[in-house]
Parts: C-alpha cells; sequence; structure tokens
C-alpha cells in the first residue's frame, strides 16, 4: 500500500508545532516540571499537539464530563480541564501519588482544581465504583491511558459509562510500530496488538485511527 501519511521529520515536527498548536504557557511549564521531576519518565506524557486535539476533541463533543484512565502528572488532564465550560468535570484515576501531586499542584495554579475528581486505586476499581456509583452512560469523552495489559478491561468498562455519541480516546495504539512487526513480542507489545485487534472487531463502535504521537484510536460509541 502507498504511504499517504506524510512522514514527520524533526524539521517538519518543530513547523507542525510553530504553527498548528497554541499550547497555553502553563502546559508548557508542566512539560519543564515533569522533565526536572521525571527525566525518565516525559515519554508518558502525551504530545503537545494530542492534548490541543483532545481539547478540540472535548469542545467539539460539547463534552461536559470525561473520564482519564491515567493522569501520571496532568497533561493531558489539564488539556481537557482548560476545554470544558465552568461547570464542566473530570474524574481522574490514577495509583500513583507521587507523580499525581506534581497534577494536582498545577491543576490549582491553572485555575481547574475544582474540575477534576481525582481518585487515587487501581483503575479497575475505581470504574467498577463509577458503575456502582451510577454513572453508566453519563460519560461525553473518555481517555485510556494506564497500563496496557488491562486496556480491554479498561475499554469494556469506559464503554458502559460513555453515552450514546461518546468517544472513547486511546492511547500508544501504534506502541512505536513493535505490534506490526513479526518479532517475539513482549507483553505490552502483545497487549496492544490484541487490543487493536478486538476494537477492530468491535461493532458496537465507529473507529478512526489517528497516526498522532504513538497513535490514538478513537472509537465512538454507536449504541
Ligand atoms: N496521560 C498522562 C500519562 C499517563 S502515564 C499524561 O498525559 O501525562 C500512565 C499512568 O498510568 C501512570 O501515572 C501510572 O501511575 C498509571 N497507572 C499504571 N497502572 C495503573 C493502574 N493499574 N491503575 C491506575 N493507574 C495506573
Ligand atoms: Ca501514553
Amino acid at each position: 500500500m502507498t504511504i499517504k501519511t506524510t512522514q514527520i521529520t524533526p524539521t517538519l515536527y518543530n513547523y507542525l508545532i510553530s504553527v498548528g498548536v497554541r499550547e497555553p504557557e502553563i502546559l508548557a511549564k508542566l512539560r519543564d516540571e515533569t522533565f526536572s521531576a521525571f527525566p525518565d519518565d516525559v515519554q508518558m506524557q502525551i504530545s503537545p499537539e494530542q492534548g490541543a486535539f483532545f481539547a478540540m476533541l472535548v469542545k467539539m463533543l460539547s463534552a461536559s464530563l470525561t473520564l482519564e484512565i491515567g493522569v501520571f502528572t496532568g497533561y493531558s488532564s489539564l488539556s481537557v480541564a482548560l476545554a470544558l465550560p465552568d461547570d464542566g468535570k473530570i474524574i481522574a484515576c490514577d495509583n500513583d501519588q507521587e507523580s499525581t501531586k506534581i497534577a494536582l499542584d498545577f491543576w490549582e495554579k491553572a485555575g481547574v482544581k475544582d474540575k477534576i475528581d481525582l481518585r487515587i486505586a487501581p483503575a479497575t476499581d475505581t470504574l467498577d465504583s463509577l458503575i456502582e456509583e451510577g454513572y453508566e452512560g453519563k460519560f461525553d469523552f473518555v481517555f485510556i491511558d494506564a497500563d496496557k495489559t488491562n486496556y480491554s478491561s479498561y475499554y469494556n468498562k469506559a464503554l458502559k459509562l460513555l453515552r450514546t455519541g461518546g468517544v472513547c480516546a486511546i492511547d500508544n495504539v501504534l506502541w512505536s510500530g513493535l505490534p506490526a512487526t513479526n518479532f517475539n513480542l513482549d507483553q505490552d507489545s502483545q497487549a496492544i496488538r490484541d487490543f487493536n485487534e478486538m476494537v477492530y472487531a468491535d461493532k458496537r463502535v465507529s473507529i478512526s485511527l489517528i497516526p498522532i504521537a504513538d497513535g490514538v484510536t478513537l472509537a465512538r460509541k454507536c449504541y
């Protein structure tokens, strides 16, 4: 198949950022802070153009209630929170107290702390609690970005929690290209490959895999 998606060289990437992304200053500061605090983990954070893309999606969906699975230092949640209306809300799941301290600090600085309900626990437990609390069918947008071997479980619970027409965005679906190779795959790469095949076959959603950053699948709940 001919490749019609333009390959992003470093020069082209810088150009894309310079004319295509208006990154709010607070998000740029959060990237700097994350680099100082967790230099070995910065690649876990979503990219600036991805943050802008999610902000756009949230506006296009007229979202007011969103769910995030995998917060880290809060870049994706802050991108979404800034795009939500004043009475909008994010329920944010992570099991790590340390990195999410930075998230809490930046949500406060950005004036969006009251919009975000951070739940520190294994995400599966939080999602089960939300289903018990009556949140089924209530979310406009869900972002899945935590441990890869649990993606299928998060996805199936997220579909219950989404409203009809709501969108689930799943990060790292290209996983640096590994799932497309025939090499012996490690557990995470195999999990991503299995997950992608499962979503492809799932007729409950319409899908679009966007080759942005490490790949994002959008799955829109049709029922
Ligand atoms: N979306 C974030 C990056 C998330 S990195 C950003 O844009 O910055 C993945 C996060 O998932 C980490 O913070 C990690 O603590 C969290 N995580 C991993 N396993 C988890 C689990 N079982 N339950 C909840 N959170 C988990
Ligand atoms: Ca990610």
